[in-house]
């Protein structure tokens, strides 16, 4: 049944995207190297409502302030010396506030700075075909 599930396409991109090998990746794209996971007011509301937080604990516990703009926290993993997004499960292997996950994330992998470069992509995800 799984098997029927078509990869996902976008127009303006080179490439699909098979959903599929979200499950056996052990979600790289939440982990490795340092970066920013940016939240935007809405997106910190649901998920401060979500984890039944007010905005001012939420924002104390897992955000960061950089210049204007706000980014989840992230946590050394110091077994696989990389980081991961604060809200990675690693023993799930998966997000744990998926269903209010931001858009940076929801919009993984068509993001802009990929367009023109499948070769990149494919190095950040399996699930590009
Ligand atoms: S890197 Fe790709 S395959 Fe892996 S969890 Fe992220 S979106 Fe899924
Ligand atoms: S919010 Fe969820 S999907 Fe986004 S980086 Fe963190 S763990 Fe991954």
């Amino acid at each position: 049944m799984e098997d029927s599930i078509q990869p996902i396409k976008h127009d303006a991109y080179p490439y699909q995207f098979n959903a599929l090998a979200c499950e056996a990746c052990g979600g790289h794209c939440c982990t490795g190297e340092s970066g920013y996971i940016w939240v935007k007011y809405p997106e910190i509301e649901s998920i401060a409502k979500f984890l039944e937080l007010s905005i001012e604990d939420f924002a104390i516990m897992y955000l960061k302030k950089v210049k204007h703009r706000y980014s989840l926290i992230e946590r050394y993993r110091e077994d696989k010396e990389d980081y991961a997004c604060i809200f990675f499960d690693d023993t799930m292997s998966r997000c744990s506030i998926y269903s209010v996950r931001p858009l940076q994330c929801r919009s993984f992998p068509f993001w802009e700075q990929f367009k023109g470069d499948k070769d990149e992509v494919k190095k950040e995800c399996p699930g590009i075909v």
